[in-house]
């Protein structure tokens, strides 16, 4: 019997009115509900707002590219069991990608660079592309289609070891941030056969600088054979689900072979390194693994609806959509529960998981302030608006 999961975000997530899925779109290839796409915007602007304070610039890349372009990326001889089969357009081949480096490798290359300009620091929410097979789909964590947030720092190779660190700061601080706790570090290296470039000394080298600032950080990893990229060694950072079930959420990555396939350089002859990382991974694994670690009751600045607005009855209604109007001005995704759904506490149950439930009385229409409960049932007593919507912002 398969064990039944509180927090299975396949239920949850479609009850919560989070996600959906349709066999006429197929199977991973699942859409974003209304209250899923709040939640990815407020996860998009926050991610993008850290990378932007921490020096990166955002690049957008069509997702998909000629079957040459990978080709010399290398997924092509490497890749390509995962990768949907070329179409054919007027004798020219397309290939959805799996993944955005070849693009930013040749946003970095469409113009000489100096070594003022390194580390140069891409970033991109773009989409990507696995050609899974629909037996091992489900939900949001095995999916065609991934909103991947990545980036790619393009440094001189001594400064490749400072990036990868950078790297992981950001990703401790978002995954403070989001409510998530990492199951273990993994030192993703080679394995045999032909899915990994065979050039050792390469791979000696990317190793030893993910090596050398684990070392430095002091943070406990285990190291994996088979696991990483076929271009170099990762850093992974593995979340597990409620059955304990691990996967990779975030990842940093040191590569020496793709510069070499794009020939990039910089001046004086210099070959660049090149550093991949994912600070929160694909949007549709992480928003899976939110909802299992929240259960639906997510931090103020990520819940889809952050504010209720519950008048006492029907003669506090002109109050009430007065102050979801100034909800909504001051920035809270708010919404209205009028007195003709029922009682003040089926009202709240109903609303459990919103985390400002504003309560519109005889003397909150006096005061102008509504009486503010929290989702645990504590009252925080008149709060102004722009009080909530500070508090319910991404950065603070
Ligand atoms: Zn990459």
């Amino acid at each position: 019997m398969e064990r039944i999961i509180m927090n299975d975000h396949r239920r949850l997530g479609r009850e919560l009115g989070i996600f959906d899925t349709d066999p006429l779109i197929g199977s991973g290839l699942p859409y974003w509900l209304p209250a899923g796409a709040a939640m990815r915007k407020a996860i998009e602007d926050y991610v993008h707002e850290l990378e932007r304070r921490n020096g990166y610039q955002h690049v957008n890349s069509p997702v998909l590219g000629k079957r040459e372009l990978y080709e010399r990326s290398g997924h092509w001889s490497h890749y390509a069991d995962d990768m949907f089969p070329p179409m054919n357009v007027g004798g020219e081949e397309f290939v959805l990608r799996p993944s955005l480096c070849p693009h930013h490798a040749l946003i970095y290359r469409r113009r000489q660079r100096s070594h003022r300009e390194l580390p140069l620091r891409l970033a991109e929410l773009g989409g990507q592309y696995r050609s899974e097979l629909s037996g091992v789909l489900g939900g949001l964590t095995r999916v065609r289609s991934i909103s991947l947030n990545d980036g790619h720092v393009f440094c001189a190779p001594e400064q490749a070891a400072a990036e990868v660190s950078a790297a992981l700061d950001l990703i401790e601080a978002a995954h403070a941030r989001l409510g998530i706790r990492a199951a273990r570090y993994r030192l993703s290296l080679r394995g045999d056969g032909d899915k990994f470039v065979d050039d050792p000394v390469m791979w000696a080298r990317s190793e030893a600088v993910l090596r050398e600032v684990l070392k430095e950080r002091g943070q406990p990893y285990e190291e994996e054979r088979g696991e990483s990229a076929f271009y170099g060694p990762k850093i992974d950072i593995q979340i597990a689900d409620p059955a304990g079930r691990e996967s990779t959420l975030s990842t940093v990555q040191v590569d020496l072979y793709m510069p070499e396939r794009f020939d990039l350089g910089y001046v004086g002859g210099h070959r660049p390194a090149m550093v991949h990382r994912s600070v929160v991974g694909g949007l549709e694994r992480l928003v899976a693994h939110l909802i299992e670690v929240h259960g639906g009751a997510f931090p103020a600045w990520l819940a889809p609806v952050q504010a209720v607005v519950l008048p006492l009855s029907d003669a506090e209604l002109p109050a009430a959509e007065d102050l979801l109007r100034r909800c909504v001005a001051a920035g809270l995704r708010a919404e209205l529960a009028p007195a003709d759904r029922g009682s003040l506490g089926a009202r709240i149950r109903a609303h459990r998981l919103v985390p400002y439930q504003l309560v519109v009385g005889p003397r909150e229409v006096a005061s102008g302030l509504p009486a503010v409960r929290l989702r645990d049932g504590s009252q925080a007593g008149e709060v102004p608006i722009e009080r909530l919507a500070a508090e319910a912002r991404p950065l603070i």
